[in-house]
This record gives structure tokens, C-alpha cells and sequence, in this order.
């Protein structure tokens, strides 16, 4: 679907000088102090950085869920902070897809009524041969009629995923996707990632604290009060461990 070469390389996602402040006067905090990042098609990106870092503003900022103080997001050339609460929860339904670490989704909907309601409600016709390519590609197949309850963590982040997935979002967002999975389902959810980002030319950033889920992207953003402070491409868990260790200081 978006692996057209003449997308590769653009950028997705943008964000220019964003600054959040929470709070005012004395006890005003900058959870976001002037971060610039571009996160091109293709790319999956993840955002590590110490507790109090500044990952989930930075992630809400970027997805429209929070406004900035200041500064400028742009998805699809599109520039987020400059549209009212309804135009930016349109752009959210149309071309960001969310993963969250509770799955979220609706208990009373089955799976398949789940994937497929980011779509109703953008009022966008249903792809059903590329619903039924995702569902065959996440192993959900056999589990479209059965509500999130009678599924295991691991089948229930994978009906989240078929769901941001099926509107071919611009990027998709991924908080801590893995955090409520055990090491083999985890697994599966990154390596699914990462091979819709080869595929599909989908572009994912995520914010994960583990760095055998970071060592899936292809760049890591280290935050540390509210700054960008390092960059590490081709991540190892290795050197992912050792940046971070720099960054947190000595003990
Ligand atoms: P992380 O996700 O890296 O743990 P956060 O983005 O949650 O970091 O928080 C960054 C900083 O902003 C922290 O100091 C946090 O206490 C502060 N913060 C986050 N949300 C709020 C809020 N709604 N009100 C006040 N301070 C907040």
C-alpha cells in the first residue's frame, strides 16, 4: 500500500521546537523544553528517556491528545497545532493509529468490531481484502467473534494493532505496547511492527522503557528533561543500555 518509492524518505511526522509547560510561576514545569524531531515514512522510531523525562508529553503532543505550549507538529504536512479540537480529532481518526499498553479496546465490541471501528467512525468504507490480510498476518483469523475478555494480552494488542493499522494511518503511535505482554507475546507485537514498517512503509513511534523493545527500531530518541540528548541508529540492547546509563548519571 504506502511502499511507493516516491514516499520514502518524506516525513511523516514533524515536530518543531515544541515546548510543553505544565503549571505556571514557581512551580511551573518544562516537560517538553524545545524538541525538534522528524520522523520520516518507513521508519520505526522508539523514545527512551528516564521516568520524568518528558516521553508520554512528547508522544501526546505529537499524536494531538495535548497541545504544546509552543512550537509546531506537522502530519502529512499538515500542521496539528494550528487546527480546533474537532479538525484535530478528525486528523487523529484519519491518519494516526494508536497502540496503547491497556489495549483499549471496547469490551463489548468483538475483535473484529473493534478493528474495524476506527473506520465507521471516520466514516471510511471498510478494505475488507486488507482487513483480511491483517487479521491473517496477526493470527486473529479463527478469533474475529470473540470480545476482548475471552482473548489472551497478547491476541487483544493484536486486535489493537489490525485496528490502527486498517485506516493506513500516516503513523502510528505505540505507548509501551509490549508493557502488559509476556516476553513471547511481546515479542510477536515488535516483530509484527517491525515488519509492517518494512512492508508497508508504515511509520511508527514508540515509547517504550525496555530496550529489547527499543533494539526493534530502526532509531532511538533519548529524552532527558524534556531535551533530545542523544540519538542512537542500528540500536543494540547493549548500546541502548549504555546511553541510558549515560544519560541517568551515576547512581
Ligand atoms: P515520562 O513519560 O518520561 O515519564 P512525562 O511526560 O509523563 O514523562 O512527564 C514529564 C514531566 O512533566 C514530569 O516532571 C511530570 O511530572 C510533568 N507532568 C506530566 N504531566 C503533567 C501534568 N498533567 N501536570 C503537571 N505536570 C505534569
Amino acid at each position: 500500500m504506502r511502499a511507493d518509492e516516491t514516499t520514502m524518505g518524506e516525513a511523516a511526522v514533524t515536530a518543531t521546537d515544541l515546548t510543553r509547560v505544565y503549571g505556571s510561576g514557581d512551580g511551573a514545569v518544562r516537560a517538553l523544553d524545545g524538541v525538534s524531531a522528524s520522523f520520516p515514512r518507513g521508519r520505526f522510531t522508539a523514545v527512551m528517556g528516564p521516568s520524568g523525562s518528558g516521553k508520554s508529553t512528547f508522544l501526546h503532543c505529537l499524536a494531538g491528545l495535548d497541545q504544546p505550549t509552543s512550537g509546531q507538529v506537522t502530519i502529512g504536512g499538515q500542521d496539528l497545532t494550528r487546527l480546533g479540537r474537532t479538525a484535530r480529532a478528525r486528523l487523529r481518526r484519519e491518519r494516526i493509529g494508536f497502540v496503547f499498553q491497556a489495549f483499549n479496546l471496547l469490551p463489548v465490541l468483538t475483535a473484529e468490531e473493534n478493528i474495524t471501528m476506527i473506520a465507521h467512525l471516520a466514516r471510511r468504507p471498510v478494505d475488507r481484502a486488507w482487513m483480511t490480510q491483517l487479521v491473517a498476518r496477526l493470527g486473529l483469523a479463527d478469533r474475529l467473534d470473540h470480545r476482548p475478555a475471552e482473548l489472551s494480552g497478547g491476541q487483544q494488542q493484536r486486535v489493537a494493532i489490525a485496528r490502527a493499522m486498517l485506516t493506513q494511518p500516516d503513523v502510528i503511535f505505540a505507548d509501551e505496547p509490549t508493557g502488559n505482554l509476556d516476553s513471547r507475546s511481546g515479542t510477536e507485537v515488535l516483530r509484527f511492527l517491525r515488519e509492517a514498517v518494512q512492508t508497508e512503509n508504515a511509520s511508527i513511534v514508540m515509547v517504550t522503557h525496555d530496550p529489547k523493545a527499543a533494539a526493534y527500531a530502526d532509531e532511538v530518541l533519548f529524552l532527558a528533561d524534556g531535551r533530545i540528548v542523544d540519538t542512537l541508529a542500528k540500536p543494540t540492547v547493549d548500546e541502548i543500555l549504555t546511553r541510558l546509563r549515560r544519560i541517568s548519571g551515576p547512581e
